[in-house]
C-alpha cells in the first residue's frame, strides 16, 4: 500500500508504542492516587508535560493534557468565550477552519454569541486588514488555524499575534497540522492557546494538549476532579501521554531533515502530475505552505472518483478533511478560496509523510495520470457532444 494521508492520520511510531508499553502493562497505577504505585504514573504524566513544554517554548504549567485535538480546540473557544462573557460576546475566526473551530463557532452563535467568519484570499490565506477591521471592543477571542488541513496553507499568527496583543485579544492557533511538521517552538506564534494532536505525528490517536497561556481566563468544559489544574477533569491517559510527549521528541529531532525532504517529495509530485495532465490546478500554491501537503484540482472529473479509483490500487489519498468524508457538500475551504462548486469537487488533497519515498511519487502520478484519462472520457460520454 501506499498512503498519502497524513494530514488525516499517521501511524503509530513503534518507538512511541515501546515508550507507552510500561504505562499500559506494569505501572498502571491513578496518577492522583496517594500510593508510590500511582506517584510513578505522576511522574511520567509530570515529565512528559515539561518535555512537552519544551517543545512548546512554555513553562510545564501552561500545558493541560486532552483526549483529542477537538477538545482542545473546543476547550480553547468556549473556556475563553464563557470566562470573557461578561467582558464582550464578539469572535472572530475564518471560514477555512477545520469543523472542530467552526462548529462550535456555529453552535456558540445559537447561544447568543457573534462570529465574524473572515474571508480568505485566492491562496488561501487570512488577511491581516480582515482581521483587523473586524475588531471591536466587544472581540473576546481570535481563533486562527496555524496551517489548514486541506491545502496546508500557513496563516498570517505571528501578525496577528501582535495585533491581538495590543488590544489586549486573546488569540487561539489551531496548530494540529504544523505541529511535528516545522522546525519551530509553537509559543513562538504569540497565540495565548495552542491545539495540537498527538496522531498527526506518529503519536496515539486520543491524545492531545492545549497550550494555555500562564493568567489566560479559561473555563473548563468537563466538571470532575481537580485534573490538570482544573482545566481537565478526568483521570490522566498517561499512557497517551507518555505516547505523544515521545512522539513531538522524535519528530523533534529529525524535524529539519524532514522538512526539506518532505518539500522535495511534495514538490516533484507537483511538477510531475503538472507535466503528465492538463486541467490541474495546485490550491495554495502562491502562499507558504506546510511541506507535506498538496491539493490539486483537476477539470472535469470528481475527486471522490479519483479516491476510490486509486483505492482499488492500494494508493490512500483524500478529497479534504477526513472528518467530512461522506459529506455531499464541496470543500468549504476550497470554496473560500473563490473554487466553483464544480472545481473544489474536482479535488484531492495528498499528504506525505516519513514513510514516502520517491517511487511512491512515481507510482502515485502514474495512478492519477491513468485514472483523470480515463475519468474524463467517461465524463464526456456522460455529458454528450460538444454542441
Ligand atoms: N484541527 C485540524 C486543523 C485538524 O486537521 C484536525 C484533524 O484532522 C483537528 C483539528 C481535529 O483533531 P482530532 O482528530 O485529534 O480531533
Amino acid at each position: 500500500m501506499i498512503y498519502l494521508d497524513h494530514n488525516a492520520t499517521t501511524p503509530l511510531d513503534s518507538r512511541v508504542l515501546e515508550a507507552m508499553m510500561p504505562y499500559l502493562t506494569k505501572r498502571w497505577g491513578n496518577p492522583s492516587s496517594p500510593y508510590s504505585f500511582g506517584n510513578q504514573a505522576k511522574i511520567a504524566t509530570e515529565k512528559a508535560r515539561e518535555s512537552v513544554a519544551g517543545h512548546f517554548g512554555c513553562k510545564p504549567e501552561e500545558i493541560v493534557f486532552t483526549s483529542c485535538g477537538t477538545e482542545s480546540d473546543n476547550l480553547a473557544v468556549r473556556g475563553v468565550a464563557s470566562a470573557l462573557l461578561h467582558r464582550g460576546n464578539h469572535i472572530v475566526t475564518t471560514a477555512i477552519e477545520h469543523h472542530a473551530i467552526l462548529n462550535t463557532c456555529k453552535a456558540l452563535e445559537a447561544e447568543g454569541f457573534r462570529i465574524t467568519y473572515l474571508p480568505v484570499g485566492s491562496d488561501g490565506a487570512a488577511r491581516i486588514e480582515d482581521v483587523e477591521k473586524n475588531l471591536c471592543s466587544e472581540t473576546v477571542l481570535i481563533t486562527i488555524m496555524h496551517a489548514n488541513n486541506e491545502t496546508g496553507v500557513i496563516q498570517p499568527v505571528e501578525e496577528i499575534a501582535a495585533l491581538a496583543k495590543n488590544r489586549a485579544i486573546l488569540l487561539h492557533t489551531d496548530a494540529v497540522q504544523t505541529a511535528g511538521k516545522m522546525p519551530h517552538k509553537l509559543c513562538g506564534l504569540g497565540a495565548d492557546l495552542i491545539s495540537i494532536s498527538g496522531h498527526k505525528f506518529y503519536g496515539p490517536k486520543g491524545t492531545a494538549a492545549l497550550y494555555v497561556r500562564e493568567g489566560t481566563p479559561l473555563d473548563p468544559l468537563l466538571t470532575g476532579g481537580p485534573h490538570e489544574r482544573g482545566h481537565r477533569a478526568g483521570t490522566e491517559n498517561v499512557a497517551g501521554i507518555v505516547g505523544l510527549s515521545h512522539a513531538l521528541d522524535l519528530a523533534a529531532e529529525s524535524a529539519e531533515s524532514e522538512y526539506s525532504r518532505l518539500r522535495h517529495l511534495r514538490d516533484k509530485f507537483e511538477d510531475e502530475i503538472r507535466s503528465v495532465l492538463p486541467g490541474v490546478r495546485i490550491n495554495g500554491a502562491s502562499a507558504p505552505r506546510v511541506p507535506n501537503t498538496s491539493s490539486i484540482s483537476f477539470d472535469s472529473v470528481d475527486g471522490e472518483s479519483i479516491v476510490f479509483s486509486l483505492d482499488l490500487r492500494g494508493i490512500y489519498i483524500s478529497t479534504g478533511s477526513a472528518c467530512s468524508t461522506g459529506d455531499p457538500e464541496p470543500s468549504h475551504v476550497l470554496l473560500a478560496m473563490g473554487l466553483s462548486s464544480k472545481e473544489a469537487q474536482g479535488s484531492i488533497r495528498i499528504s506525505f509523510g516519513k514513510d514516502n519515498r520517491e517511487e511512491d511519487i512515481r507510482a502515485v502520478v502514474e495512478a492519477l495520470k491513468n485514472t483523470v484519462h480515463r475519468l474524463r472520457g467517461i465524463s464526456s460520454i456522460e455529458s454528450g457532444p460538444q454542441l
